[in-house]
């Protein structure tokens, strides 16, 4: 590699990434408008419609800013798209610039929170798409939705964009490769390891179960939810309305893995299985249950999954005037944070 090409590669640490957008409701039409003009596009097996005209695909690039609307969601974007269809379903592909990408991100994720708990925030929101930006074959590197991280185009504030500049190019690493890392609003005490979750996920040394009390300013620190039990009751298709609830964990602070109902035999349920029955799924999997009267009480410890670096935790130690190397390494210890560059997959 020539001297030229080497100071070339080193100092792009910019790319362009693609996102599958809408992908958490799936419209089969959208209409796209821009400086050229305003098109309706919509799915046909496995063409498109523009305007009416079949197509197989259609693509809109070179404006500076495009608007696309589906039904009451607007949005706008920069960089460009390729709209195709498969099966009756339209994918809507966004090329963005990392930075215009990684701001948005970090607005959604963190909108508040000072300045080095969102640097924290942009560097785990980089790490995680350079990570996982091979895991989809449909054209895209990553989804728009909580599935991969929330983007909702041009939404960045000034806050979020300064810290994706001043966190230009870097990412959590470990031994020289991108961490798998992980992020939630509220562990509510303690974080938890993936495998404390997700049966048959692989700890990495780096994840760790961190006692965190710094989080304690979210208003979902603790919560309540209630439930009426023959509502439950009936849901579950149980004998009759149980008198006894347990829960089945490994100790107080890991996540529930299952309830056993004694209504009036001992029935169990795994966790799954009975909150999908109920259609509501509490904030979290951390809570302890008790019943009074027809009213089944949840009481619960944080929100979102537990694993890695809680985001209030995270806004607690940057307002003690911890900075983001502190914060990454109190929720991820042992990985370094290191040039994108310089890094394998
Ligand atoms: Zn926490």
């Amino acid at each position: 590699m020539s001297q030229l090409l080497l100071m070339l590669s080193l100092f792009s640490v910019s790319r362009t990434f693609t996102i599958r957008v809408f992908a958490n409701f799936t419209p089969t039409e959208v209409t796209v408008s821009s400086g050229e003009g305003t098109h309706t596009i919509k799915a046909s097996g496995n063409s498109i419609l523009v305007d009416g005209k079949e197509e197989s695909y259609y693509q809109a690039i070179g404006e500076k800013r495009y608007y696309l609307t589906a039904g009451d969601v607007k949005r706008s974007y920069a960089g460009g798209f390729t709209f195709f269809a498969s099966g009756g379903e339209l994918f809507i592909i966004n090329y963005v610039p990392e930075q215009t990408y990684l701001a948005s991100v970090v607005t959604s994720e963190m909108p508040d929170g000072g300045i080095e708990a969102r640097k924290a925030q942009a560097i785990l929101a980089r790490t995680y798409a350079y990570k996982h930006m091979g895991n989809h074959d449909a054209g895209y590197e990553l989804l728009d939705s909580q599935l991969s991280q929330v983007y909702r185009g041009l939404a960045a504030d000034q806050g979020a964009v300064k810290a994706v500049e001043e966190t230009e190019g870097l990412v959590l690493g470990y031994k020289g490769k991108v961490a798998d890392i992980y992020y939630h609003s509220t562990c509510g005490g303690m974080t938890i390891l993936p495998s404390d979750l997700w049966r048959g996920s692989k700890n990495e040394p780096y994840h760790r179960r961190v006692v965190d009390t710094l989080c304690s300013a979210s208003p979902l620190y603790t919560w309540e939810d209630t439930f009426y039990l023959d509502t439950i009751s009936q849901l579950l298709n149980l004998p009759s309305i149980p008198d006894s609830i347990h829960l089945v964990r490994d100790t107080a602070m890991l996540p529930a893995k299952g309830f056993v109902f004694f209504a009036p035999r001992e029935i169990k349920f795994e966790y799954r299985t009975a909150v999908d029955a109920w259609d509501h799924r509490p904030k979290t999997r951390r809570f302890d249950i008790e019943i009074e009267g027809n009213l089944l009480l949840i009481h619960g410890h944080g929100y979102g999954h537990g694993v890695g670096m809680c985001q209030y935790g995270a806004m607690g130690m940057a307002k003690r005037g911890d900075n983001y190397r502190d914060i990454l390494s109190h929720y991820f210890p042992g990985t370094q944070i290191m040039a994108v560059s310089r890094l394998g997959k």
